[in-house]
């Protein structure tokens, strides 16, 4: 479903993914894991092209993101295409980044209506549910200030479904959250795994990973070093890099 094909990404003269290749199953849950600096942010942001990368590819569902085929040569999409691919991509940020001036229910129809041109009224029937599925049924007219940080990501998740998307990504979802609240986003995804979303997840919270991820992905210096299952590669790494890792976060 999710391709990562040699993807190589430089900012000036420091290569920070220097050939990353992932394959993501239909319905999996990855989590990727690593130092800080590894590149984990700019391979999430690759992903979805908000960065664009020199060299490689990523495909969703066989499409190529940026470009599109003709023959066997590329040629880069127009920012209108790219945007419409984007959107069949949901992304989930550190700092939840809702629309202050938009109530939780708005900030949740914004993107269908506007960019989906779906009929309102439809999109806000689908936005009350899905607040209703992050716990949030009635918290349809709050205002993100009145919001509680773990509150506010959970907007943030609804925001990211409503637009129906084929794979979600998550750049360290719980990290901005004060410790008693990352308990009630982390239970939000493990429902959007066990419903068979597709997801990349970057995360230290390693309990979750042990329990939800289908693999867990160790990417360091702009490689993933090491893959595999959680059980396997939480407690049996064979990789230097990624024991001395594990070593300070478990
Ligand atoms: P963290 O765990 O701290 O979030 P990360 O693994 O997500 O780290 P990235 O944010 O992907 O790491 O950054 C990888 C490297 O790329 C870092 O050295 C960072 O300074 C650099 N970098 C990221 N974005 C930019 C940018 N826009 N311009 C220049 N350098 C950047
Ligand atoms: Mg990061």
């Amino acid at each position: 479903m999710v391709e990562v094909r040699g993807l190589h990404k430089s900012f000036g003269t420091h290569e920070v993914l220097r050939g990353v290749d992932l394959t993501v199953e239909a319905g999996s849950v990855t989590v990727v894991i690593g130092p800080s600096g590894s590149g984990k942010s700019t391979l999430l942001r690759s992903i979805n092209r908000l960065e664009k990368t020199e060299r490689g590819h990523v495909s969703v569902d066989g499409e190529i993101i940026g470009y599109r085929r003709s023959g066997d040569r590329l040629h880069e999409l127009s920012e209108r295409h790219v945007l419409r691919q984007r959107a069949g991509i949901g992304f989930v940020f550190q700092s939840f980044n809702l629309f202050p001036h938009l109530t939780a229910l708005d900030n949740v129809a914004e993107a269908p209506i506007s960019a989906q041109r779906r009929p309102r009224a439809q999109v806000h029937t689908e936005a009350l549910a899905l607040l209703h599925r992050v716990g949030l049924g009635d918290k349809a007219d709050a205002y993100p200030r009145q919001l509680s940080g773990g509150q506010q990501q959970r907007v943030a998740i609804a925001r990211a479904l409503a637009l129906r998307p084929k794979l979600v990504l998550f750049d360290e979802p719980t990290s901005a959250l004060d410790p008693e609240l990352v308990g009630e986003v982390l239970d939000v995804m493990r429902d959007l795994a066990t419903a068979g979303t597709t997801m990349i997840v970057v995360t230290h919270e390693i309990g979750f990973a042990r329990e939800v991820a289908d693999t867990i992905v160790f990417l360091d210096e702009g490689l993933v070093v090491e893959q595999g299952p959680p059980g396997r590669l939480l407690d049996s790494p064979e990789n230097d890099r990624t024991r001395a890792f594990l070593s300070k976060v478990l």
